[in-house]
């Protein structure tokens, strides 16, 4: 008998687990299945880089499957991997991570997120989550039985989270603080006067912070900070990092996380059950992407700031706002001017001139007003789609 033909008789959704299924998709995913439909369609929406991998780099992968590299790796990565990750993040952050102890690969972000998450979090445990924000930390939270508490940050604030707001979010049942910067979806960045005053909140509790800066290399004024280098920081704090950002590397799916031992430890049982190891070809690749980080990076980056340029300057000179982000590749313009919804904004905008941008709502409730624009597309590409808006934006003038 068929799956369909059982239907009839199997209850699912007594089967299945409630939680689950109160979880909705994410509403980027669903946004562009609707978009895919649809002929001559320019996207400004998704969220990974349109480089490949660079050249050197997709190499050492194919060089490690000719010399037969085929097997599970340890479970919390190659060794030199983790060796490469440790350096790295004393070059550049002057952070000692034992490779041994307090560093793990993993199937992307991702994987580490939701390793942090489980590994922190019993039912009824508070997770303070800013948003808009990627869209992950939420579901994760409620899959573990947490209770997430949103705090909603501000366009006025040029979506910081505040230490004001942290301070008024903690409860005694708040066990992590997610800290997602630079932002997905808004390019807001945290420097280090910010960070202090965040510090400052959390140095008397006993509360860890889930630092998201997968970001972390695209920053386009000040270099980015970590909040783990701040006095009294790094044992409070899962730093979750990755290549998919930085190094063009999304399909590779290869993330790490950075933690005390005795966190990274229960994270890495979890790993060891649910994934064994972290893709092989990909953590080969890695090490070549950590040989000569800079040399790989600084090109993309320097191509992302002028497209940021160029896109912050035509949505502002259409009338859809946005401030200056500093980091990813990311703006988030207010869409109000309209008075339409951002889901109606983005509805009418694919139907009317073919452009698929994110309303800003799938990155949470407060992200309504706004959308999420990538600038991960060529500069040509860019152009073709400021031009779409133009014409879209004159029936509001
Ligand atoms: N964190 C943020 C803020 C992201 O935007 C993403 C991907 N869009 C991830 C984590 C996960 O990335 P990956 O799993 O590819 O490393």
């Amino acid at each position: 008998m068929n799956a369909a033909a059982n239907e009839g008789f199997m209850d699912y959704q007594k089967l299945l687990n409630q939680t689950v299924q109160e979880i909705k998709p994410s509403g980027i995913r669903k946004y562009f299945d609707l978009a895919h439909q649809m002929k001559d369609v320019i996207s400004l929406g998704v969220g990974e880089p349109d480089f490949a991998t660079p050249w050197e780099i997709r190499q050492a992968g194919i060089d490690s499957l000719k010399e037969r590299k085929t097997w599970y790796t340890a479970n919390r990565g190659l060794e030199k991997l983790c060796c490469a990750i440790s350096k790295y993040y004393m070059e550049r952050f002057g952070l000692c991570y034992a490779p041994n102890a307090e560093i793990m690969v993993t199937v992307g972000g991702s994987e580490a997120l939701d390793l942090a998450i489980r590994a922190l979090i019993s039912p009824g445990d508070e997770v303070i989550i800013p948003q808009p924000s990627f869209v992950c930390y939420e579901p994760i939270t409620r899959l573990c039985g947490g209770v997430p508490v949103i705090i909603e940050t501000k366009a006025e604030d040029s979506f910081k989270l505040r230490a004001k707001d942290l301070a008024a979010a903690i409860t005694e049942k708040t066990k992590l603080l997610v800290l997602p910067f630079p932002a997905n979806p808004t390019g807001a960045v945290m420097r280090k006067e910010d960070l202090e005053e965040i510090a400052e909140v959390l140095r008397e509790k006993e509360i860890m912070i889930l630092s998201d800066e997968i970001y972390c290399e695209l920053t386009y004024g000040s270099p980015h900070v970590s909040i783990a280098q701040l006095e009294g920081m790094q044992e409070k704090t899962i730093l979750v990092g990755g290549f998919s950002k930085s190094f063009a590397m999304t399909g590779w799916r290869l993330g790490y996380a950075l933690a005390p031992e005795a966190v990274l430890k229960q994270m890495l049982k979890i790993h060891q059950f649910a994934i064994m190891s972290s893709p092989t070809t990909s953590q080969y690749a890695a090490i070549k992407a950590m040989s000569d980080y800079e040399g790989y990076i600084a090109p993309m980056r320097e191509e992302y700031d002028r497209r940021r340029r160029l896109i912050v300057e035509g949505f502002n000179r259409l009338g859809l706002t946005c401030f200056q982000p500093e980091g990813a590749f990311y703006i988030f313009p207010s869409i109000k001017k309209t008075g339409l919804t951002s889901e109606e904004f983005c509805q009418k905008l694919l139907q009317e001139e073919r452009l698929a941008l994110v309303p800003g709502t799938a990155f949470g409730d407060c992200g309504e007003g706004y959308v999420r624009v990538s600038y991960a597309y060529s500069l040509k590409h860019i152009t073709q789609a400021l031009e779409r808006l133009e014409k879209f934006m004159k029936q509001f003038d």
